[in-house]
């Protein structure tokens, strides 16, 4: 299938190329390094993402040449989408997708579905950004500072700096030769990791106060809420990276944190009901790609997540009793 894409981008002369909504490290270092590797083949090249770049990943070279929109009418020959699991996982405008002739699918994730004309699906790979490194290695694309500071970041952000399960040998690798390429690690790791807003500091306060703790001590799980991010000026942006306080927590074997992602609805029968999405994290013993999936939502066995409409103690009552039955 390699071979066929590299075929297909080769002979393509406008792309689209995309990743998730709400993007981390890795979505944005994927987006970044494909689409200047593809411009180095003189492509016309549209970046775009739904949601703005967040903050700490604003110093990544060419982040300004993502677009929060497509121009109407403008036509592709071919788009890459990647680190998505599913079509969706583009926000709003993935129908956009049915009207591109092919469509390349770079992920993942375990639950990808087998979207698009063409894929490299590994559930292997540390990162997507290793395996747009794999695919600019054998199209024998010069890798610069820019595409390799890009890349850096997706494996560090994606492998939660070197300490989750999906750390691999090509994790090390890779970055290791990123760093030859002119990467400075220290550099990179103050923008993503130590610059952070007084808003979110007083955000991580307020998630650290709503930890509850399931009865068999199995669960951990935090709340935040959309007057949480109101009073400290916050976005979705700033949850990235919370759960994993709640994880380390002794003896617990899965995190939840659950985040208000719209205003409630009032004024309806479903008085209470507000659009939510929840994240999980597991210690490795639980697999939470499966519980996400039965939500509709998907991820990694040990990491993964899903949206959901419901009253917040309805929601948490789900919670805490599925890991009353771990
Ligand atoms: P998060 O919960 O956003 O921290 O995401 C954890 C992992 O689950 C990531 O790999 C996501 O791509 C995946 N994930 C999160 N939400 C969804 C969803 N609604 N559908 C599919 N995958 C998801
Ligand atoms: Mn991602
Ligand atoms: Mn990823």
């Amino acid at each position: 299938m390699m071979e066929e894409i590299i075929a297909l981008l080769r002979k393509s002369e406008t792309l689209l190329v995309t990743s998730h909504a709400n993007p981390d490290g890795d979505a944005i270092g994927a987006l970044l390094a494909m689409g200047l590797a593809l411009k180095g083949l003189n492509k016309r090249v549209t970046l775009y993402n739904e949601s703005p770049i967040p903050a700490v990943y604003r110093f990544l070279p060419s982040v300004d040449a993502v677009c929060g929109d497509i121009p109407a009418g403008q036509r592709f020959d071919a788009a890459v989408v990647l680190d998505c699991g599913d079509m969706t996982r583009i926000g709003e405008r993935f129908t956009l997708l049915k009207e591109i002739p092919r469509v390349v699918n770079i992920d993942h994730h375990l639950t990808n579905t087998g979207f698009g004309h063409y894929r490299i699906i590994d559930p292997g790979a540390c990162a997507s950004t290793e395996i747009v490194f794999r695919l600019l290695k054998r199209m024998e694309i010069p890798i610069d500072s820019d595409i390799a500071t890009s890349i850096y970041t997706g494996i560090l952000t994606d492998t939660g700096s070197f300490r989750f399960a999906n750390t691999n040998a090509a994790a090390f690798d890779i970055c290791a030769e990123m760093v030859e390429r002119g990467v400075i690690p220290h550099e990179v790791a103050r923008h993503v990791y130590g610059t952070y807003s007084l808003g979110r500091i007083k955000l991580l306060n307020m998630a650290l106060d709503s930890l509850e703790i399931s009865v068999n001590g199995k669960l951990s799980l935090m709340t935040l809420t959309r007057n949480m991010f109101e009073e400290t000026g916050t976005h979705l942006e700033d949850v990235d990276g919370l759960i994993n306080y709640a994880k380390r927590i002794e003896d617990v074997r899965v995190a939840a944190l659950i985040v208000e992602t719209r205003n409630g609805r009032s004024g309806n029968a479903r008085g209470d009901v507000r659009r939510f999405h929840v994240s999980l994290r597991s210690d490795g013993s639980v697999d939470v790609a499966a519980i996400a999936a039965a939500y509709g939502g998907g991820g990694h066995a040990a990491a993964a997540g899903f949206g959901i409409e419901a009253s917040l103690a309805d929601l948490k009552l789900r919670i805490i009793d599925w890991a009353n039955g771990l």
